[in-house]
């Protein structure tokens, strides 16, 4: 059977997204973010039997920012299973990933884990049950990559943490509706450094190779994980995984995925590959132009996507 000539496939889609690479703005509210060059493309596909293809600055390390919660998922499901769902929902928000509306509406349940709401909440489970989360987050995600030198970025975490006023409001509103049991600050300490995990599209694609296939025993680190636990990982990427453009993402590429503010991107065809991209402008949802513009067109070419 051929096998599809992503390298050639990723040439022409870099080709074809030029004309998108001065629309969006990167991230500013980060101070640390702002300072990133934001004319940067890189794109990783890993196959499922381990093949790699890469063009740009696929090894260039970025602020993984939002596509951390995905890891701290897979973690508190280790934890907690299905006792997890009594604390964060699993629904679509349909909001920005940081409102604080539906949080006060819904008396401090977040809808699902990959908004900020939900990952704080996760945040206070790792703590609750580790010793040393920052170390056994950063440990399982170096597993998970195959990558030992992955570092959180204290620059990145200490800027954000100086204008993190909304994730302090919503990690406030949480402890108000007795959603939140560790110390605020605390808390929101770990968030932080998890979010300001620096990555490459290499990295991340090896690592959600794991993601991408739930047929292979999942063990990294001593986190285990049951297929269907991978599986359902992937149908929250698929409905949560873009804020309030979760859908457009379902729409136009097809594939579970996340997002995150430092201009990454992250999908799995599941038994097929694990694929990241980076640029970091982005557009007024949060997600990267020239990352949706890229994934969007490797379906489109490939012709493969889950439906
Ligand atoms: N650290 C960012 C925040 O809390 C993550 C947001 C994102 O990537 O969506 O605002």
């Amino acid at each position: 059977m051929e096998r599809t000539d992503y390298q050639r496939i990723l040439r022409e889609i870099r080709r074809e997204i030029e004309p998108f690479a001065r629309e969006g703005r990167a991230a500013d509210y980060i101070p640390a973010l702002a300072e990133v060059d934001p004319d940067q493309f890189g794109i990783c596909i890993r196959t499922i039997d381990g093949r790699i293809y890469g063009l740009e600055r696929a090894d260039a390390r970025f602020s993984i920012q939002s596509i951390t919660k995905v890891f701290s998922l897979a973690m508190c499901l280790w934890l907690e299973g299905d006792a997890l769902w009594r604390r964060v929902g699993r629904e679509p928000s349909g909001t920005a990933f940081n409102s604080l509306i539906q949080l006060e509406v819904e008396r401090g349940v977040p809808r699902n884990p990959f908004i900020n709401a939900g990952a704080i909440v996760l945040a206070d489970v790792l703590l609750r049950h580790l010793d040393d989360p920052e170390g056994r987050f950063l440990s399982f995600v170096r597993a998970l990559s195959g990558n030992d030198a992955l570092d959180y970025d204290d620059r990145v975490a200490r800027s954000e943490r100086e204008k993190g006023y909304l994730n302090a409001a919503i990690a406030n509103l949480l402890k108000y509706h007795g959603n939140l049991h560790g110390d605020i600050e605390r808390v929101l300490r770990l968030y932080f450094l998890q979010c300001s995990v620096a990555m490459s599209c290499r990295d991340l694609a090896c690592a959600f190779g794991a993601f991408a296939d739930h047929r292979t025993p999942f063990r990294f680190d001593g986190v285990s994980l049951t297929a269907s636990q991978v599986k359902r990982i992937n149908a929250i990427m698929q409905t949560c995984g873009f804020y309030d453009e979760a859908g457009e993402f379902s729409f136009l590429v097809g594939l579970p995925g996340k997002s995150g503010v430092g201009g990454g991107i992250v999908a799995v065809y599941p038994q097929k590959y694990s694929v990241a991209v980076w640029s970091p402008r982005l557009n007024t949802k949060g997600n990267s132009v020239m990352g949706m513009k890229a994934l969007e067109l490797l379906t489109t070419r490939t012709e493969e996507s889950i439906f």
